[in-house]
């Protein structure tokens, strides 16, 4: 398996998959000198970058693949690795924080068009001199135009909330044009910074159950998350007991 800028990173293989098991403060450190994609990963977009291997070599092919939820937390643990997870909602506020301290430019793209003009002004309301160079919501029929517009205005930080797979491969098709940016994508991150979707309160999060909370608060959630989860479970045990 082929990773990228392996001998620079701190990788282990969960799965066919590398995952940098990196601090939250290392993960931050290192991104801000380097450059690239990262990947946000969980189990759900594992499953699907199993039957999907363009999905698998993006993945792959990114400078930088965290573990953003409790399940590839557990699947670390299970095969030997004690990480924390990193979430991307936090990864992308700390991201931000550091772009308005060192005044580098920055790209929201993804979510609703009311759900990003918000999740811009209220970050802009707490972080006064954040350079917004571009914003555009997800609902976009040409990657193109919106490649265009970007490579533009050639921001540091490029923000993508378009839901996993799609802001995998719209970035990795835009890491090309901005070889000197970072781009992570967020998933519903926007959502919660507009205020649209609440965040687990702290207790949830520190019991890593923040998936139940969302689950019982999105319900429609449960049908997109539990297939995925007791597979994940499986393969991981099963990869265990194969490496003994
Ligand atoms: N979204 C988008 N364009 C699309 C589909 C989805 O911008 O074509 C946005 C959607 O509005 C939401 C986010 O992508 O803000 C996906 O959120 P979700 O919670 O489904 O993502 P997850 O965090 O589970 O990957």
């Amino acid at each position: 398996m082929w990773y990228n800028n392996i001998m620079d990173r701190n990788l282990v293989d969960m799965l066919g998959y590398g995952v940098d098991t990196f601090s939250f403060e290392d993960a931050v450190e290192y991104i801000m000198s380097h450059h690239g994609q990262i990947v946000t990963i969980n189990p759900e977009m594992i499953e699907y970058a199993n039957k999907n291997s363009d999905l698998k070599k993006v993945i792959n092919n990114a400078e930088m693949v965290v573990p953003d939820g409790i399940g590839v937390q557990i699947g670390l643990k299970i095969l030997g690795h004690n990480v924390k997870r990193v979430p991307g909602v936090d990864l992308g506020k700390e991201l931000l924080k550091r772009a308005n301290y060192q005044k580098k430019s920055v790209a929201f793209i993804g979510a609703k068009p009311e759900v990003v003009k918000k999740a811009v002004n209220n970050i802009k309301s707490e972080l006064a001199d954040l350079n917004v160079v571009y914003s555009h919501d997800g609902y976009f029929e040409n990657n193109l135009e919106i490649f265009n517009e970007l490579k533009s205005c050639s921001p540091d930080l490029v923000l993508v909330a378009l839901g996993s797979p799609k802001q995998e491969f719209f970035i990795s098709e835009l890491k090309s044009l901005l070889p000197d940016s970072v781009m992570i994508g967020l998933g519903g991150s926007f959502d919660v910074w507009a205020g649209a979707v609440k965040r687990a309160p702290v207790i949830y999060q520190k019991l890593g159950l923040e998936w139940l909370y969302r689950t019982i608060t999105e319900p429609k959630r449960f049908k997109r998350i539990f297939p995925a989860l007791p597979i994940f479970a499986l393969k991981v045990f099963k990869e265990r007991l194969l490496n003994k």
